[in-house]
């Protein structure tokens, strides 16, 4: 056994609990020298006290904010009652959220998983599973987009376009193809009768804040009836509620066969689920399976989630303060040369820089506000849904201060 009694429980400091986790933890990501303590509102608190404004969210997970009230009872509730039982027996928490996740993505059956990139993978299998229902042989090819982001396992990986996250690990799955987003020509010509589905983001998220075009998407909806393909929208960051509707594909007025969602799914309990159309649930006892997938933490966290958005008409409120952000993003890009494009939907909002976002970023944490960047060039906005114009307001402030002392600096 294991001596564990001379790891020191009390941690000093913040650099003392950043060299500790050095020395411990696998070096997969170059973290921002921040150790947060607490969360309340749309604020962050570090291990100091200091309180930092959060754009970030998590990257797009803490739709409620931080402190949601009815959310952290719900889910200590389930905590003090039942937290796992397995998928070989039903519960009600599975069955409710289960209910909320069909009639919220008009899909008509949901598998629950951990994270989102086994939401991906599901979403591949099945698939995969129908062209093989419908062809009996194993060879079908999946079409998916040049610089979208579907996750880090090798099957999400395989479909995921960027180069340089695949490489070191190829061989990955056979068969994906990848197309120019928003460009349908280019998806039509690698159509062929081996494909068997076409996976996009309605917004592609870390590619740099994509909305997909009505055209592209109508179009690519269209391919697939004709062609019977499954259509797969990844809908795990601009889904639940981020662009004003609670999936961005209400706003093209279609649906998919295949929707996954993960990140704001439980709002800090990690949960991704995907969901598909009755005659696209082709996965059947022994197809798949998860330990821990809709377990009764994790969908009781699910169902306050969907409450809470009800009770504080989260879309609504989106509409709103996401025009707001439009408005004084628009501003900014008007103002400083330096800003190229602004894009985005509801409270999934880009702003592109000619020049690398990286200093701009740190200046912000400088001065208590957290953004996050998607690529090099583009800062992306995906605050909590509940921000205020007040927040709003002191974030533009903080940026606008951050992107001159920047530019000052050069
Ligand atoms: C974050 C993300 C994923 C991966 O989800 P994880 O929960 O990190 O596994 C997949 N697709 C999109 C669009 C994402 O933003």
């Amino acid at each position: 056994m294991m001596d564990i009694s001379n790891v020191e429980k009390t941690v000093l400091d913040a650099k003392e609990c950043i060299q500790r986790t050095e020395d411990v933890i696998m070096h997969t990501y170059n973290r921002y020298p921040l150790v947060w303590d607490k969360g309340s509102g749309v604020y962050l608190y570090d291990i100091d006290g200091k309180k930092y404004l959060d754009f970030v969210a998590g990257i797009a997970v803490h739709a409620l904010g931080y402190e949601n009230k009815k959310w952290n009872e719900a889910v200590k509730a389930q905590i003090d009652k039942l937290t796992h039982i397995s998928n070989y027996y039903y519960s009600v928490p599975m069955m409710e959220a289960a209910e909320k996740v069909i009639k919220s993505t008009g899909m008509d059956r949901v598998f629950f998983t951990n994270s989102g990139t086994e939401a991906i993978e599901g979403a591949i299998k099945t698939a995969r599973k129908y062209y093989y229902d419908k062809h009996k042989k194993a060879d079908s090819e999946i079409i998916a987009m040049e610089h979208s982001f579907h996750g880090r396992s090798l099957g999400a990986l395989s479909v995921t376009g960027t180069k340089k996250y695949r490489e070191a690990f190829e061989p990955l799955i056979g068969g994906a193809v990848f197309a120019e987003y928003n460009n349908l020509e280019d998806v039509e010509k690698k159509i062929n009768d081996r494909t068997a589905a076409i996976l996009l983001e309605t917004v592609q998220g870390e590619g740099g804040v994509y909305p997909a075009t009505k055209e592209f998407i109508a179009g690519v909806r269209k391919l697939c009836d004709e062609h019977d393909i499954m259509m797969i929208l990844d809908e795990i960051q601009c889904g639940m509620g981020r662009t004003g509707s609670m999936f961005a594909y209400e706003k093209y007025g279609l649906k998919p066969d295949i929707v996954t969602i993960a990140k704001a799914l439980g709002c800090g309990i990690p949960v991704g689920a995907f969901a598909t159309t009755k005659k696209a649930a082709a996965l059947v006892p022994g197809d798949h399976g998860t330990t821990y997938g809709g377990n009764p933490l994790a969908t009781a966290a699910v169902n306050a989630v969907f409450e809470q958005f009800e009770e504080l008409n989260v879309l609504e409120h989106v509409k709103e303060i996401g025009d707001y952000l439009y408005e004084k993003l628009e501003e900014l890009k008007n103002r400083y040369d330096c800003i190229q494009e602004h894009r985005g939907l509801g409270l999934m909002q880009g702003l592109e820089f000619t020049v690398p976002v990286a200093d701009i970023i740190k200046k912000a944490i400088e001065k208590q506000l957290i953004l996050i960047n998607a690529g090099t060039s583009v800062i992306r906005f995906v605050p909590p849904l509940v921000i205020q114009k007040e927040h709003v307001d002191e974030m533009i402030e903080k940026l606008t201060a951050s992107i001159e002392e920047v530019q000052y600096n050069k």
